[in-house]
This record gives C-alpha cells, sequence and structure tokens, in this order.
C-alpha cells in the first residue's frame, strides 16, 4: 500500500483549498456577472472548514470533530452543486443545497448511524457521491445551450470523483474502520485523500478554465452581433459569407443576394423620434428573421440597411421573400405606439446561378446597383439586378397596404365593424405621408 501520511494529506489539502479558494474568489471579482463562481469559492472555504474539523479529531470536542465536520462538508458539496446550477442561469433552491446536511444531521441521530463510524462514513459517501454527480450533471446539462469545451472535462473529473465516493461505500464494506479508531489508522483513506485534493485542484483550474471561455465567448459574440437587433453586424455577416461562399465552390448551387434599405429612414426618426426609429429596425429584423432559413444568412450592414444572403434559392424564391418582407414591415409598422409610420423598405436583388463564380463583394455590389434603382423607380419596392421594372404607381401601392392594414385589423374583432372607414382613413393617411416625406426629400 501506498505510505502516506494522512495527517500531512490533510494539511497539504486544506491549505491548498484555501489557496484555490482565493483563486476562485479573485477571478468571481474580476467577473461579477458569473455569480457561480462566487459559490465555489464559498464551497472550498466551507469544505476547508469541515476538513479542518474533521482533521482536529481528538484535539477538539467530537461534536465538532464528527457531526460539525461532515455537516461542513456536506454543505461545501450542496454549494459546489448550486454552483453548478447558477453557472447556466438555472436556479440554485436552498433546499437542494442544504438537504444533504440536514438528512445527515437528522440520521446521525439514529442508533444506526450514531453507533457505528462504518455506517457513518457510508452514509456520507452516499450523500457526497450523490452531490457530485449531480453537479457534473448540471455542467454537462448546459453544454446544449453554450457549448464550452471545458464542460467536457469539468463533468468528467465530477463524474470520476463522484464515483470514488461511491467506491468509498464498498471499501466500508471490504475493510471497515475499527470502532474508535481514528481515521489516520484507516489506509485506504489516504488513497481518497490523495485523489479528493487532486480532484480539487483539477477541478478548480477546469473551473477557471470554463469561467474563461465564457467571458471569451461572450466577447466574441458582442463582437459579431449588433446590440440593437442581436443579428450578425455588417463584419460578421461578410466573415460568414465569405465563408459560405468558399464552401460553396466545392458544391455548386444558386445563390441570392439581397440588399434591403428602410425608405426616409431619417424622417421616421425625426417626425416620431429615435426610439421609434429603433423599433422600426428591431421589426424589420424579425420579420425578416422569420422569412429566412436557417440556413441563410441576414446581418445589418449599416444603419438602416441589411443584407441577406440566400443559399440554393433562385431569383423567385428570393423576389417572392423579399416582397413578402416588404408587406410584413409595412403591416407591422402601421401602428406603433400610436403612430402611424408606415415604414417601406427597399430590396435590391442579386442573382448567381449555381454555374456561375462571383465573390462576395461583386455580388453585394449588383445587389446594391439593383437597390439603387429600387430607390430611383420610387422606393418600397424590390429590383432584381439585370432587370428593369416600370415603377409600380402610387394607388396600386396604397391599395396594397390598405389591403394588408386591413388584413391586420381583421385580426382584432373589435375593430371590424370599423375595418372599411379605418381603410380608407388609412388610404388617405398613407397617401399624405408619404407625399409629405417625398417633398422632405
Ligand atoms: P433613403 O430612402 O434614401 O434610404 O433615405 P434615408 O433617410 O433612409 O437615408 P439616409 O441615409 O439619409 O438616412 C439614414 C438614417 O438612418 C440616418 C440615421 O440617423 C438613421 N440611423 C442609422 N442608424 C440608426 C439607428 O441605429 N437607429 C435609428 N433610430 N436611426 C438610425
Ligand atoms: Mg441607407
Ligand atoms: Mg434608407
Amino acid at each position: 500500500m501506498l505510505d502516506l501520511d494522512v495527517r500531512t494529506l490533510f494539511i497539504v489539502s486544506i491549505s491548498v483549498t484555501i489557496v484555490l479558494g482565493f483563486l476562485l474568489l479573485f477571478t468571481w471579482y474580476q467577473n461579477r456577472q458569473i455569480r457561480a463562481l462566487g459559490w465555489w469559492s464559498a464551497s472550498h472555504f466551507v469544505m476547508c472548514a469541515g476538513a479542518g474539523l474533521l482533521g482536529a479529531r481528538g484535539h477538539v470536542p467530537d461534536v465538532l470533530s464528527m457531526e460539525m465536520a461532515n455537516v461542513l462538508i456536506l454543505l461545501s458539496c450542496g454549494i459546489a452543486w448550486g454552483g453548478a446550477r447558477l453557472f447556466d442561469e438555472r436556479p440554485a433552491p436552498i433546499s437542494g443545497v442544504l438537504a444533504g446536511p440536514i438528512l445527515w444531521m437528522i440520521a446521525s441521530q439514529l442508533p444506526l448511524l450514531s453507533d457505528s463510524i462504518n455506517a457513518r462514513i457510508m452514509f456520507s459517501s452516499a450523500i457526497i457521491s450523490v452531490y457530485v454527480i449531480g453537479t457534473g450533471c448540471e455542467i454537462w446539462r448546459g453544454r446544449v445551450q453554450e457549448p464550452l469545451l471545458s464542460r467536457w472535462p469539468l463533468s468528467v473529473t465530477f463524474f470520476v470523483h463522484g464515483a470514488v465516493y461511491a467506491l468509498r461505500i464498498w471499501l466500508v464494506f471490504a475493510f471497515p474502520v475499527a470502532q474508535g479508531s481514528t481515521y489516520y489508522s484507516v489506509v485506504w483513506f489516504s488513497i481518497i485523500g490523495l485523489e479528493s485534493l487532486l480532484f480539487l485542484i483539477i477541478a478548480s483550474f477546469m473551473i477557471l478554465a470554463m469561467a474563461k471561455e465564457r467571458s471569451e465567448l461572450v466577447h466574441k459574440t458582442n463582437a459579431m452581433l449588433d446590440p440593437l437587433t442581436n443579428i450578425p453586424n455588417r463584419r460578421a455577416f461578410l466573415d460568414a459569407a465569405m465563408r459560405r461562399m468558399r464552401q460553396r465552390s466545392r458544391n455548386p448551387e444558386p445563390v441570392t443576394a439581397l440588399l434591403f434599405d428602410l425608405d426616409y429612414f431619417k424622417s421616421i426618426n425625426d417626425r416620431f423620434g429615435h426610439h421609434i426609429g429603433d423599433e422600426v429596425l428591431r421589426i424589420f429584423t424579425s420579420k425578416a428573421a422569420s422569412e429566412f432559413r436557417s440556413t441563410d444568412l441576414l446581418g445589418r450592414i449599416g444603419g438602416e440597411e441589411f443584407g441577406a444572403l440566400l443559399f440554393g434559392a433562385g431569383e423567385g424564391t428570393a423576389v417572392s421573400t423579399a416582397e413578402r418582407i416588404r408587406r410584413a414591415l409595412m403591416i407591422a409598422t402601421s401602428e406603433i405606439e400610436g403612430h402611424h409610420v408606415d415604414a417601406t423598405v427597399s430590396v435590391g436583388v442579386a442573382v448567381l446561378g449555381s454555374d456561375m463564380n462571383e465573390d462576395v463583394i461583386e455580388l453585394l455590389s449588383r445587389a446594391d446597383s439593383a437597390l439603387y434603382l429600387a430607390k430611383e423607380h420610387g422606393r418600397n419596392r424590390v429590383e432584381v439586378a439585370g432587370r428593369t421594372h416600370a415603377p409600380a404607381p402610387p394607388l396600386e401601392e396604397a391599395k396594397a397596404a390598405v389591403a394588408a392594414i386591413g388584413a391586420l385589423r381583421v385580426v382584432n374583432p373589435g375593430l371590424a365593424p370599423k375595418l372599411q372607414a379605418a381603410a380608407n382613413e388609412d388610404a388617405l393617411a398613407w397617401l399624405d405621408a408619404r407625399s409629405a416625406r417625398t417633398a422632405a426629400k
């Protein structure tokens, strides 16, 4: 058997746990939003107190070295489990954290436990094992919503440690501790003690690695996402577009670029305020996003300009998608906070056949030329690069808008009787607003 001095191991373990506890505390201080770090740090300190009392057996009253020590060790495991839940924004119920120590306190009063050190070791080992494996499961569960690489080794570390504590139950059967003996005289205690020390070191460093990985991911995501609309910003959109176009060269398929530019957006800000302008941008994003498939790319490439790449889609699909978004925007912005905002969007479409090759910038610049044409031809319309369309007569546009607004209001039965009148008013309001805007431009 390994000749390890359990007393020395205790002292080393406690010192190392204190250092790791402070390390976690410091990391929590730097990353306050990761509350779990604070909990894990607390769990280390509570563990130190428990292990310290356990090690002081014979020097302090038994109630401290046995009852209190076990309660603190189990509490430390409960806190670590709660921390793992908090790490993924799941609630850490205090009942769950305290369940183990309370169960222990109640059970240790029973003669079965109070009379037998072996029964006590088995019972506390079982609770520790459940908490430790539970902690591993909590960390593992979070991988779906946040696939951090360090979750894997960290949960495995917890599973292994939990299994070792489950094994401790068997060890008590196989090599029972003599009644009245101290832990120091039990040979397998040194092995378990060493494993626990290694576990604490590995788990603490993996926790630090996981927290660092999360911070980096958050920074990376923030740098790539537009904060107002929560979709990729210009850089992220172009990066993804270039990556996808490179993949396309291996597997040719048609691809269509759409450029959206909200019409007279400056005037919307001027007339209704910047916050309504922001709301229009959010509405546009949600309407556009709901029309695209998960394989398509959508990004905010400028203030009120958005780009999209549709893979495997030809001109027909792209134009009908753009039309649906154009209409959905008019409907959704017909009234915002009591204002008839009536935002519209112009769209430029450029198609690249599966047998054609062009880089993203060229494709987008063709879509931009089509967008320019859409603006030239009166706005609130879709133009395809390489095609010329006669501008739609304003009356037809107005009718379409009114039909759309009417359709929206039918959803509200309270408004149904007034629908026709409202629709007529909207037609006039829409035309007035439109001419006012054109004049203002
Ligand atoms: P056009 O129909 O020719 O596109 O006219 P426009 O007014 O939409 O175009 P212009 O480029 O003159 O104005 C764009 C405006 O978009 C100016 C800017 O204040 C506004 N804008 C840019 N980013 C934001 C934003 O994040 N929020 C809000 N509310 N407005 C924004
Ligand atoms: Mg613009
Ligand atoms: Mg604009």
